[in-house]
């Protein structure tokens, strides 16, 4: 009876031993891919740089880019001729694809968050490049071509649980330090129109308003869409930033081609190429005026691929079509960088996206 017992007490000292060993093994593992996953390559950028331009075009896959040159008569963009590019490994916490709320929060802010959160992460607001540049003295610019408090633009100026707070939103970035502030207006920046105006800072509500504004501090929040050609483009919108953004102490300036992914979503080929060319021309002015400064980094990138875009082979400009789109949806496709100017040969070949974060802070600071 005794000899039995033992035995029974030593099978369970094994399974206890065994839970244990299992359990360690898999938080070991779990802390593993935690660490891994929240710092990326740590990438080492030695230089500093007076300025960054950071231009994301919302769900700009490398199919998007390639399709909008094969449209464009095989015309290399611009942003393709930038001396050194690499890709982008786009996944938040979420499951599935990133959103634009946790992707701009990553990039934002280097940590990576839940889909929905504007730099926000377990009950908790994450400082942001942009609140960090204004701390420094420095300047701070965001430009869209949506509304402003939509998921991108949002992340770097406001903290909330949701996207969809759309009021909280407004009211942070009405509250913000930013020096420059281009998009489409809302009722929620409507209502706050009191406080937008005051001595230092001008509300604009047409692109005449935004030309003859000498004050300090600007929003230009407009009703109209922002064309891709023509005048009031992005790219001019880009350059009225930069003008007024130049300062010795430096600045961070964030441009968005915000509807590369509305008409991915929609599947529209056509209106996502417009968009693409839009926001090519905006980078074509960003790398030319850092090119006069010379002391000024340009990254474009993506937040996400939107549309699950594909080329068949043998592709010509006339075969372009809707049904070149797979998804109406995000996918979790690798998008790509490309980069000019102070640093950018420090960046690795492959990051992660919370590397976007850290390359922007070891140049500006
Ligand atoms: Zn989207």
């Amino acid at each position: 009876m005794k000899e039995i017992d033992l035995k029974k007490q030593n099978k369970i000292l094994w399974i206890v031993v065994s839970c244990v060993l299992i359990v360690t093994i898999a938080t070991g593992l779990s802390l593993f891919g935690v660490f891994y996953f929240s710092y990326g390559t740590d990438p080492v950028i030695e230089d500093d740089a007076q300025n960054v331009i950071l231009l994301i075009g919302d769900g700009m896959g490398i199919n998007h880019i390639k399709t909008t040159e094969l449209y464009n008569n095989g015309a290399m963009l611009n942003m393709r001729k930038l001396s050194v590019t690499g890709e982008v490994m786009t996944r938040s916490l979420s499951a599935g694809a990133t959103d634009s709320a946790a992707s701009a929060t990553t990039y934002a802010t280097g940590y990576k968050t839940y889909n929905g959160r504007i730099s926000y992460l377990n009950g908790k607001p994450l400082p942001t490049i942009a609140e960090e540049a204004m701390a420094a003295g420095k300047k701070v610019g965001i430009v869209a071509t949506k509304v402003v408090t939509d998921a991108t633009p949002a992340a770097f100026l406001a903290h909330s649980e949701s996207r969809k707070n759309t009021m909280e939103i407004a009211t942070q970035i009405v509250q913000s330090d930013v020096d420059v502030l281009f998009g489409l207006n809302n009722a929620e920046l409507k209502s706050l129109a009191s406080s937008i105006q005051t001595d230092t800072r001008d509300y604009c509500v047409s692109f005449d308003e935004v030309n003859a504004s000498d004050a300090d501090k600007i929003f230009g929040l407009f009703d109209e869409s922002i064309p891709n050609i023509g005048r009031n483009t992005l790219a001019s919108l880009t350059e009225t930033a930069l003008d007024r953004l130049a300062n010795d102490n430096g600045f961070f300036l964030m441009v968005e081609g915000s509807k590369i992914d509305s008409y991915s979503h929609d599947n529209d080929v056509k209106g996502m190429i417009d968009e693409l060319n839009g926001f090519d021309a905006a980078v074509s002015r960003a790398v030319a005026w850092a090119r006069k400064n010379g002391n000024t980094t340009v990254i474009v990138l993506a937040d996400h691929e939107t549309g699950d875009l594909r080329i068949p082979a043998d592709a010509t400009a006339d075969m372009i079509s809707n049904d070149w789109f797979h998804s109406s949806g995000h996918t979790s496709q690798n998008i790509h960088y490309f980069a000019y100017g102070t640093g950018v040969e420090q960046i690795p070949a492959l990051i992660d996206n919370t590397d976007v974060y850290d390359v922007i802070k070891q140049l500006l600071f």
